[in-house]
């Protein structure tokens, strides 16, 4: 178990996450603080399996993190706040098409979980309005569906420039932090991605652990943004080979990510 110390020296308990399944390919997640008792859900695709991990882990739920407006992360918000009576913190930019939200948050802003703190951070592209939250004691982030292992969101509401800008965001976030996603979308992902880069070594040794983790019935999330910025693709868009095996070296980085999008929309 890893501690952190704050600097008068006194001991606080590292929070702790739980990480389930929802809906056909979806993933839940809670976030805890053992000190205060606090518990956030990050976003609410359905009540009952969050519901059945509260119950399991014997957290009670104190906050909902909505990262964007879409059914599968928020369909179970309602219910979830009727029973809990849960704080619901959702972003700025799209809150009017979420309902039974408290507070509405943007870039830079703060929010708490018991006595952990996240940062807001604008990641517009699949949504206009989708935003991730990082919290950096912790090394955590909950990236919604913008940034996938592997992978990354189809850019619905935005542009692929918006988009490139905010997995950069990502991208600048410590290597060693560790990122929960929306979807369990990998190995598919992986396959994508050899096609852009087949002799990519790092893709490669992700795709073996990716298939031992499946193969073992668990999770291939959380990913470390370090490890993904040397095999995800899209995280890659400014690396001038791979520009170059596209046939597009000269152009801006944003139109590398922009063609490798639109060939994964086609694959
Ligand atoms: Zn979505």
């Amino acid at each position: 178990m890893i501690r952190r110390q704050d600097t008068i020296g006194k001991m606080h308990m590292p929070a702790q996450t739980n990480l389930f399944r929802c809906l056909t390919d979806n993933y839940g997640v809670l976030l805890h603080d053992p000190e205060s008792g606090a518990t956030t859900a990050i976003d609410a695709p359905d009540a009952g399996p969050i519901e059945a991990a509260l119950a399991n882990t014997g957290w009670r739920l104190t906050e909902i993190l909505v990262t964007h407006h879409h059914g599968d992360h928020t369909a179970g918000i309602a219910a979830l706040k009727q029973h809990h009576k849960c704080r619901v913190v959702a972003p700025r930019n799209e809150a009017q098409r979420i309902a039974n939200v408290d507070e509405t948050v943007g870039e830079g802003d703060k929010v708490r979980v018991g006595a952990l703190e996240g940062r807001v951070i604008d990641t517009p592209g699949h949504t206009a309005g989708h935003i991730s939250y990082f919290f950096p004691a912790e090394k955590l982030a909950f990236v919604g569906d913008t940034l996938f292992s592997i992978g990354c969101g189809r850019v619905i509401e935005g542009n692929p420039e918006m988009m490139w800008h905010s997995l950069l965001k990502l991208r600048n976030l410590p290597d060693d932090t560790r990122f929960y996603c929306g979807h369990e979308y990998t190995q598919a992902n992986i396959r994508f991605a050899n096609t852009i880069e087949p002799n990519n070594k790092a893709l490669a040794a992700r795709a073996d652990e990716v298939a031992g983790l499946l193969a073992a019935g668990r999770p291939t999330i959380p990913a470390t943004i370090g490890a993904e910025k040397a095999a995800n693709p899209f995280l890659r868009a400014d690396n001038a080979e791979v520009a170059q095996s596209l046939g597009l070296s000269a152009v801006p980085a944003w139109k590398v990510f922009a063609e490798i999008r639109e060939r994964k929309n086609r694959f």
